[in-house]
């Protein structure tokens, strides 16, 4: 059982692991390394654990917060869904999301996303026949972009010689792609704006536009919803529940109200972690999942920090936008009140993504460069054994982080009516929106409420709110130092800031940090043991 640090329960003094952090790629290493005989303690600040897969409950309500769909679940041997199985000895089950799992709206028309390639490729081309063979080179990009990222991401989780040996010649084919922009590589098949603007609507999904962001991450996220998207049967809190065991059974344990004030490092080893009360936590390996820029703003000590020159490492990445997210509570049944699986993404008739996103970062009351909505309840099939008479609906937007700058440093529900007002003001847009799409559920909407980058930050102890982690522009896949090993001698590195965001990207982090913690081929026992 998830414990808290709070009701001061029995720990030991010793562990195998620390991990700092219990987001999905803090407790995908943690399983790893139980499974491997090791005893690991995960601490995480925040009241409930799971990171951004966790859940909060209001007014009678339930919200999932960083897992709308994942991809990869509906296909046979997938490395997801092996290493879902693997983490949670097959105790965790995923819901399909049916034929369309994204529904692109521009203006008054709108293009489905459906499920297995082939369909994909074929509804495509009937919504733009002109473009077949654009249409056709563009999957093969998409293909050989995702081939090459896989000796990428090895070359991470290998030891320092072998990777000045071999890393190089790794990463090579990689970069022939992920060095160049979504836009660069899509505007050379096509001149069709509107196809191209179709295409990169999924950019919501790792917060930048075309012109900025790495072509590499756009066919990361396109080719893993290829074969349909999937949401946790129970909601997302299964995950955490679904792993908690496992880490258990090799005597680890989870803490939550844990919050880590500091790294204890000796003649440059990690040692243990400090407490924000004092008390001390000692371990062979210490390994952070609270993001980089935490990681090495607030948990390494200064002398540390200076000493490796590792805020030179973090000028050369950029924290990603910030988001806003109305969650919304309805009586009745998402049957009742006819809520769709699939995922909305709204944007501007006019205008391509980026000058829309730099036309709203100026101006926010300019109109919203994307707006996401996400029928949670209606996803999950077992909803209705704990909320029978309910429905949710989660709309998301991005914000720029300086929006709240006047409310910087205030406290969680005590930041002022000035706050409230501007909060209440972007609901209401983000409800015309919904509205827009679904007339019928204008006047059912029994509660809403609006989380904003301060809410993040608060939650989740981002800096600067971002939605995830570092941007994902083509620089950041050049950044060597964004990888579990770090140089301090027994500290580690997890999560989304060492592969991309995403619940994918975070999972497949796991992974590279126990094979980098234990030097094993851990990838291989996942394929097998997960296959079972
Ligand atoms: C609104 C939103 C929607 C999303 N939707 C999807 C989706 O549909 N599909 C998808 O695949 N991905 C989605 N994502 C992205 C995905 O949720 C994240 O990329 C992923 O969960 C990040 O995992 P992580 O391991 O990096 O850790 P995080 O989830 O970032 O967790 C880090 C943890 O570290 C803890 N921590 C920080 N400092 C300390 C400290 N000092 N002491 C102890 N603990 C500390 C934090 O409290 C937090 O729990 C979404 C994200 C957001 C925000």
């Amino acid at each position: 059982m998830i414990q808290s640090y709070k009701q001061q329960p029995k720990l030991l003094k010793n562990y195998d692991t620390i991990i700092i952090g219990s987001g999905m790629g803090g407790l995908a290493t943690a399983a790893i390394l139980a499974k491997q005989g090791q005893r690991v303690l995960v601490l995480e600040r925040h009241y409930t654990a799971g990171g951004f897969t966790h859940i909060f409950k209001r007014n009678g309500y339930e919200w999932d917060v960083g897992i709308h769909y994942i991809g990869e679940m509906q296909r046979e041997n997938s490395l997801m869904k092996n290493l879902f199985n693997y983490l949670t000895d097959g105790a965790l089950k995923w819901a399909d999301l049916g034929e369309v799992y994204d529904r692109i709206i521009i203006g008054d028309k709108h293009y489905d996303f459906v499920k297995g390639v082939k369909n994909f490729k074929a509804q495509l081309i009937s919504y733009f026949p002109e473009e077949e063979k654009a249409i056709e080179a563009y999957l093969k990009l998409v293909f050989q972009a995702v081939k090459t990222s896989k000796n990428y991401y090895i070359s991470k989780a290998l030891p320092p010689l072998l990777n000045r040996l071999i890393g190089g010649f790794m990463k090579r084919p990689f970069y022939k792609l992920a060095d160049k922009t979504t836009y660069e590589v899509l505007s050379a098949l096509t001149k069709n704006e509107t196809l191209i603007k179709v295409l990169c609507a999924q950019y919501g999904d790792y917060g930048l536009p075309p012109k900025q962001s790495s072509f590499y991450m756009h066919a990361s996220v396109a080719r893993h919803y290829f074969d349909g998207g999937s949401f946790p049967v129970g909601g997302s809190s299964q995950i955490v529940k679904t792993i908690d065991p496992v880490i258990e059974a090799f005597g680890g344990t989870i803490l939550i109200n844990a919050e880590v004030a500091e790294v204890m490092i000796e003649n440059n080893v990690a040692k243990g972690v400090k407490m924000i009360d004092g008390t001390l936590f000692y371990a062979k390996n210490i390994i952070s999942n609270a993001g980089i820029m935490t990681t090495y703003h607030k948990l390494l000590p200064t002398k540390i920090v200076e000493k490796h020159q590792l805020n030179l490492q973090l000028q050369k990445v950029k924290q990603s936008v910030a988001h806003v997210s109305l969650y919304i509570g309805l009586k009745g049944t998402p049957d009742a009140l006819q809520l769709p699986k699939t995922n909305h993404w709204i944007y501007p008739k006019v205008g391509d993504h980026d000058s829309c996103v730099a036309r709203y970062l100026k101006d926010i009351n300019e109109e919203f460069p994307m707006v996401y909505i996400s029928f949670p309840s209606a996803k999950d099939p077992d909803w209705l054994n704990r909320y029978p008479d309910k429905s949710t609906i989660d709309v998301i937007t991005l914000v720029p982080y300086e929006t709240f700058a006047p409310w910087f440093g205030t406290r969680w529900k005590k930041r002022g009516e000035a706050y409230e007002a501007l909060k209440e003001q972007i609901a209401q847009r983000l409800l015309k929106a919904l509205y827009k799409q679904l007339p019928h559920l204008e006047g059912k909407v029994d509660y809403y409420e609006l989380s904003t980058p301060l809410t993040t930050q608060h939650f989740v102890n981002y800096e600067k709110g971002e939605i995830y982690g570092l941007d994902h522009s083509p620089s950041r896949f050049r950044q060597d130092f964004l990888k579990p090993k770090t140089p301090i001698k027994n500290f580690y590195l997890t999560g989304q800031d060492i592969v991309t965001a995403g619940v994918g990207g975070a999972l497949f982090s796991g992974v590279l940090t126990a094979m980098a913690v234990t030097g094993k081929n851990i990838l291989a026992e996942v394929m097998k043991k997960g296959a079972n």
